[in-house]
């Protein structure tokens, strides 16, 4: 089909787009779900490979339990309900990566249906559902390389053959690309929460192929859907589905039809290309694995599955907000990752503030590891240290001031930070005497401040407050120095 001018920004307007996403996460197990070769990324081409993950004549498959329980509590986090019952499946095709001839999976009893992620777009609040989640083991890589025909090769590395996938199959629930970008953060995030998977999408922990349709808005029937394959970012996964939109409202608003196929979104051009036209399950002559007994999860494991789950994020946030008083976005930043909000309550614990713990870790802390270019796993600066800061200026041992001069020395040394206020003797100057003999001497050297103040303008205490502290480099008390002043003048 010759390809049509994109359509007007007006055109698009009157139609909507549905969406639903197929994503593949690879479960952080050490080794493959039916055999027990390692799993590990850059090994060298073809040797973590056995006769089961091979698919040699005779070989059989051992299900991975640890595959099973990350599969599970994907399911729990992503408010699936767990069948007691499922079943592999072959799903037969050729490929010169999948040396088996066909792919171990599951198809018309998954490990999971019935789940739901809430998403935000805008400030509006938004649930995705989830159809199901099945487990299926990964196949080979095949990589291309050369430039020239006459050195053009593709080698094929199995490696990667037998590694255990959840796949998650959401609702046509999506209504644009920035609802599909929220969809794909929040299930990224909570399957790192969780544990289950790095979810690294440059390893390809995490893949995400489209389904996108258009109707005209109003419409009670969805459009012929096509879906796009080989998104591997945020971004591509954003460009891709536009310009689905864009693709397909061009052919349907000039008389045509969308095609049900299978595309190829191009990084390089930005253009979503044919790949095959769309097989049905059918062609794949799904059959029940006769070398896997069904898989039944009794109440008792799946108990233990869910005891051994971390608190998710959504229950986090809202414990951070109810029982800390933090606020709603602060809550968010420091729930979006696991390890921001364990060092988060950390802090809180050793410093029985958490508002302020809040402050330090989205603030200074924050601040300091980006320049060091650290995670927060990473951080130079123990939470324990930071709580501990943090308890020294509520006691009024040190003022906020200097506290954030130590937090760089305590990133480079690694001491608490009682042992540096000892060694560079920064405590603050509560002692009243001390502080009294620096009061007089500002006094002194401000007559025409005095005079002011005598006269009736109060106000002229800030400045004398300022003095002092600079007099004391910043190891007065504030509330202490004040009421001396105020005293004294
Ligand atoms: P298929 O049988 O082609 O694999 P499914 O019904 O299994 O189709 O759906 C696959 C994915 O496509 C799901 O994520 C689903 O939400 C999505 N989907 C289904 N119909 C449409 C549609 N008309 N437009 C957009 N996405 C759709
Ligand atoms: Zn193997
Ligand atoms: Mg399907």
């Amino acid at each position: 089909m010759p390809s049509l001018a994109a359509p007007d920004a007006s055109v698009i307007a009157r139609y909507q787009p549905v969406i639903g996403l197929e994503v593949h996460c690879q479960l952080a197990t050490r080794t493959k779900i039916f055999c027990g070769c390692a799993t590990g990324f850059g090994a060298a081409p073809n040797t973590n490979v056995c006769p089961v993950c091979l698919g040699l004549p005779g070989a059989l498959p051992v299900l991975n339990k640890q595959a099973v329980e990350f599969a599970i509590q994907a399911a729990l986090a992503l408010n699936c309900r767990v069948n007691p019952v499922s079943v592999f499946a072959r799903k037969n095709y050729f490929y010169p990566d999948l040396p088996k001839g066909y792919q171990i999976s599951q198809f018309d009893k998954p490990l999971a249906e019935h789940g739901y992620v809430d998403i935000e777009v805008n400030g509006v609040k938004k649930r995705i559902g989830i159809t199901r989640i099945h487990m299926e083991d990964d196949a080979g890589k095949s990589i291309h390389d050369g430039f020239k025909d006459s050195d053009k090769y593709t080698y094929v590395d199995l490696n990667r053959t037998g590694t255990p996938l959840i796949e998650i199959v959401s609702e046509p629930d999506i209504r644009s690309a920035d609802e599909a970008h929220a969809y794909l953060t929040e299930l990224k995030q909570v399957l790192q929460y969780v544990g289950v998977s790095t979810c690294d999408m440059e390893k390809g922990h995490l893949r995400c192929d489209a389904n996108v349709s258009v109707m005209l808005k109003g419409a009670d029937k969805f459009g012929t859907k096509a879906e796009v394959k080989n998104l591997n970012s945020f971004r591509f996964l954003k460009l891709a589905v536009d310009q689905e939109i864009e693709r397909q409202v061009g052919i349907v608003d000039s008389g045509g039809r969308v095609m049900q196929e299978t595309r190829l979104f191009n990084p390089a051009t930005g253009e979503t290309v044919t790949m095959r036209s769309k097989e049905n399950a059918h062609d794949y002559r799904y059959f029940p694995e006769p070398d896997l007994v069904p898989l039944k999860i009794s109440e008792a494991w799946m108990a233990n599955v869910q005891a051994a789950m971390t608190e998710l994020p959504a229950s986090r946030r809202a414990r951070f907000t109810g029982e800390y008083g933090l606020r709603e976005y602060d809550a968010q930043v420091l729930t979006a990752e696991r390890e921001t909000s364990d060092y988060f309550e950390q802090v809180v614990k050793a410093s029985g503030d958490a508002r302020a713990a809040a402050n330090w870790v989205m603030g200074d802390l924050a601040a300091l590891l980006k320049d060091a270019e650290k995670s927060i796993a990473e951080s130079p600066i123990s939470a324990a240290n930071l709580g501990r800061l943090i308890k020294l200026i509520a006691e009024g041992k040190i003022s906020g001031k200097i506290a954030k001069e130590l937090l760089p020395k305590m990133a480079e040394s690694g001491d608490a930070p009682e042992t540096l206020v000892e060694r560079e003797g920064l405590s603050q100057i509560s002692d009243e005497g001390a502080l009294l003999k620096i009061i007089d001497e500002v006094i002194a050297a401000n007559p025409k401040q005095l005079e002011q103040y005598r006269a009736g303008k109060t106000t002229v205490i800030g400045f004398f407050v300022g003095q002092v502290m600079k007099a004391s480099r910043g190891q007065g008390d504030p509330a202490v120095v004040n009421r001396l002043l105020k005293d004294k003048l």
